[in-house]
């Protein structure tokens, strides 16, 4: 019944009524199913073809813009089956369509695809990529140090290189991509397979976009000489008005299988007559920010790349790439952006993750260097008489790790060398006692020395443990009568031959109070002062400093330690921490110290028993903490991490403490801790759970580092899965102080099966070095320290986990600085110059 003519009448008035799908009664999907199937029209012809690539829905499912496209695909398909187009008689559609629809006939657009009208197309989109095509050189010679803004480079994006850090030509260069798609693999459509990337040239047979479900998206069909294909953008709307209909276009994407059959989904798609730079061959893929797309990166470095690689100074001495066999900067730039195969990423990536660690050791190990070298330090001797008596009068006695670790102190300090070491033991190893003996034979030799504390709270547990180790057993009311004044104490430790005059220099004192001890440290008057980091870093200034001894280490980075050096103190300085430092962070962050590892807890703690536990079952938790509280013990719960801010972080908190307070614990006495509290009210909770008067202490991450109240023997800690496991094995710490079992309740209400996994190995595992490992790998360097911790600005080539390449750079600085300990021969001036570059940076953002 109906003929061609008359579905092209039908379609035109379609289109007269704007594509609502009003033309035919019942709408045009039954329409053209009844058509094909009296037409006898073959699956392969243009115009099945065009049904079949119609999604579930139908016509009726498509969005007007759409259904103008296939409408339009429709006509076409049969404008060359009318009469007029092969002459002679009506003919029925039947034949007509066998005529003029031949099985493998090209596609119409295919053939239309060189003509001008297609050229048009094409330029428009360029003009809306707004980069000039990699043919037309720029107009301006540009060079190196050439800003963003010559490269023809829209306003809008100069502002968003800006913030990804590119500014020059050059930094464009160092711009590398953090990884490859592999697109070289072209296909024709039907060898397509689902699940791999792969690339088409095809043309656009139809364009349009609207909703699929309840998204938006651009849709389009495709086609070569092998079949078609639906292509799908989610979201890009924009792309239905770059893409032509008719012209021709290469593809590239992820190629997925829906309702049994292939698609793609959001490819890349350039024009044929473009470099390939987004599709058909390795596309690099760099990190950027809001709003700057890979399209604008590519073009950029494409241009930037072909006109200036190869005017690139090389960095690394012409000896050692030739040793470590790694190709020359220019080649290696090409390579790395857009390498001819994606074997050749890796040797680039290698070249400069070389050269980028390189830079970190020299300046690691030269200031290493610099410190032992320049300046001697004075050599602090602990008496034999005095060591033994300190050791005897001690209410312990010290674990073998701790003698080994003290002998290995005072040896270093009893040189002219500063020393410059890290102490380094899991939570509850016993570190003061190590730090109190170093004090001591400061105090012994006439010198003064400092301990630092992070956080004012720890400053004033320190202050109490130097007094407890060294005068045991002193009853109050001789503390009472040692004190001098505010802060200040007078011990009399039965191992030395004369007083020992001890100070506390925290923010909370008065002003006046501040300035008495400060007065007093500078005159000598003070042996040992104990405070804060910042206090000390304040300019604090001593009359005879021997010795410098620096808690919590993970929170004071290599910038913080470059900075109290070059205080001009001569001084030993002796770190601790209780964070496990992997191979790799020994050799960076922390490639300027000695390290003394304190691999032993001292005896009779059993470890803690670890409980994992679905949020779900938090009552079972309480009760846990309700049954150790009602035994006299203390616990601790730990708020879920939240990550905003600081301030949202302490409501979260107040909100939890307040909850627990009314409707778990009313009858209990609890306590909280947060970050945003004055540091007066902190000392003042603190306080309060020391003494037993606060029973559970609801406190946010801050309890994390150093706090010592050993009846606490329960830890809670809700959401789990959001802490890294180095902090988790912190916060169990808090725990492990006494001889008493303890226990750590792991709460978390995440299903996923890599969160279930780390609290799997967090219960356990009690081997801090093992989950710090862990962590590092699982979450990488900025996480594991926490935010800026490192002291070193970000790598942007190596990784912080890269073990062999971290000992192949330190090696080669080593050797380096060997031979040429300033850098001064003109083959290494480069380097040189890049490691200083890349140090002021690390000052910059250290501060
Ligand atoms: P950390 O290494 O975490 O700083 P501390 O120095 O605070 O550890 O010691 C943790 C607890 O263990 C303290 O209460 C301390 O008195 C005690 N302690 C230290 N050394 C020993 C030891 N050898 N035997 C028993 N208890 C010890
Ligand atoms: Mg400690």
């Amino acid at each position: 019944m109906a003929g061609v003519e008359q579905l092209l009448r039908v379609l035109a008035l379609e289109e007269e009524r704007k594509f609502a799908d009003t033309a035919v009664i019942g709408g045009l999907d039954r329409y053209l199913e009844r058509f094909t199937e009296e037409t006898h029209l073959p699956k392969g012809h243009r115009f099945c073809q065009v049904l079949a690539a119609l999604p579930s829905g139908g016509y009726r499912g498509l969005h007007p813009v759409q259904r103008r496209r296939v409408v339009e695909e429709l006509r076409k398909a049969l404008d060359q089956a009318r009469p007029s187009a092969s002459g002679g008689d009506v003919p029925s559609a039947r034949s007509a369509a066998h005529r003029v629809l031949p099985m493998n006939s090209k596609p119409i657009a295919q053939a239309k695809a060189s003509s001008p009208k297609r050229k048009t197309a094409a330029r428009s989109v360029n003009a809306a990529a707004a980069i000039a095509p990699a043919s037309s050189p720029p107009t301006a010679p540009i060079g190196l140090d050439s800003p963003v803004s010559t490269l023809k480079v829209r306003r809008s994006d100069e502002e968003k290189l800006k913030r990804i850090g590119v500014r020059t030509a050059e930094d464009v260069l160092f711009h590398f991509p953090h990884r490859h798609i592999d697109y070289s693999k072209t296909r024709i459509i039907s060898d397509l397979v689902p699940g791999e990337e792969q690339s088409v040239l095809a043309t656009v047979w139809s364009v349009g976009q609207g909703n699929i479900g309840p998204r938006k998206a651009t849709e389009a069909v495709i086609g070569d000489a092998s079949g078609m294909l639906r292509v799908i953008w989610w979201g890009q709307t924009y792309l239905a008005r770059q893409l032509r209909q008719g012209v021709q276009m290469a593809f590239s994407g992820k190629v997925t299988a829906f309702r049994g059959r292939i698609q793609m989904e959001n490819p890349e798609c350039e024009f044929l007559d473009e470099e390939p730079l987004n599709t058909r061959r390795v596309v690099p893929v760099y990190p950027s920010t809001e709003g700057l797309s890979q399209r604008t990166l590519r073009r950029l470095a494409y241009t930037v790349v072909s006109s200036l690689a190869g005017s690139v100074n090389d960095s690394l001495p012409k000896g050692m790439r030739e040793r470590l066999e790694l190709p020359p900067a220019a080649e290696a730039i090409r390579m790395f952006h857009f390498p001819n195969s994606s074997e050749e990423v890796e040797p680039a990536r290698r070249r400069f993750a070389v050269e980028e660690l390189l830079c970190v050791e020299l300046g690691v190990v030269k200031r290493r260097r610099e410190w032992q070298a320049g300046g001697t330090a004075p050599r602090l001797k602990l008496p034999e008489p005095a060591l033994n008596g300190f050791t005897k009068s001690l209410p312990f006695n010290l674990t073998e790790a701790q003698k080994r670790a003290i002998r290995e102190v005072l040896a270093d300090i009893g040189l002219a060398l500063p020393m410059t070491r890290l102490l380094e033991g899991d939570v509850g190893a016993g570190k003061t006692a190590v730090a109190v003996a170093t004090l001591l034979a400061a105090v012994a030799s006439g010198f003064q020395s400092a301990l630092m504390a992070p956080t004012e709270i720890l400053a004033e547990q320190h202050f109490r443990t130097v007094q407890n180790l060294l005068q045991p057993g002193r009853s109050s009311q001789s503390q009472l009568l040692a004190l001098a004044g505010p802060g200040f104490f007078v011990l009399q430790p039965p191992f030395l031959d004369r007083p020992l005059r001890l100070a506390l220099l925290t923010g909370s004192l008065k002003a006046s109070e501040k300035e008495s001890i400060q007065e007093s440290v500078k005159r000598g008057d003070v042996d040992i002062v104990v405070g804060t980091h910042a206090l000390l870093q304040e300019g604090l200034e001593f009359e005879r400093l021997g010795l410098v001894v620096i808690d919590e280490q993970h929170r004071f980075g290599v910038m913080q330690r470059s900075a109290l050096r070059e205080k001009g103190l001569n001084s030993h300085m002796l770190v601790m921490t209780a964070t496990p430092i992997p191979r790799t962070l020994a050799l960076t962050v922390y490639g300027d110290l000695d390290i003394t590892l304190l691999d032993e807890t001292p005896p009779g703690r059993p470890p803690v028993k670890t409980f994992l536990q679905s949020a779900r079952r938090r009552g079972e938790a309480y009760d846990f903490v309700r049954k150790k509280v009602s035994e006299g013990r203390q616990a601790y719960i730990i708020c879920p991490l939240v990550e905003e801010s600081e301030t949202v972080a302490a409501r979260a908190a107040v909100q939890e403490f307040e909850r627990l307070s009314r409707d778990v614990f009313p009858d209990l006495r609890l306590g909280l801790l947060h970050g945003r509290m004055a540091s007066g009210e902190k000392d003042a909770t603190m306080h309060a759970f020391r003494d037993g008067e606060v029973q559970i202490l609801v406190s946010t991450a801050v309890v994390e580092v150093g706090v010592d109240v050993p009846n606490a023997i329960v830890i809670l800690i809700e959401g789990a899965d959001r802490f890294g496991l180095a902090q988790l094995h912190q916060f169990r710490g808090r725990v492990r102080r006494s001889t008493e079992q303890a226990y750590c309740l792991l709460l978390s209400d995440s299903d996923s099966r890599e969160a279930q996994e780390r609290l799997r190995i967090m219960r356990d595992t009690d081997d801090g070095f093992k989950l710090a490992e862990e962590d590092l790998r699982l979450r990488g360097p900025g996480e594991y320290f926490g935010t800026r911790q490192s002291g070193l600005p970000d790598l942007k080539v190596a990784k912080l986990t890269d073990v062999g390449l971290i000992e192949l750079a330190r090696a080669e600085a080593a050797r380096l600085l060997d031979e040429d300990p300033e850098l001064v021969r003109p083959e290494n001036a480069a380097i040189r110059a890049k490691a200083a570059e890349w140090w002021s940076r690390a000052v910059a953002e250290a501060n």
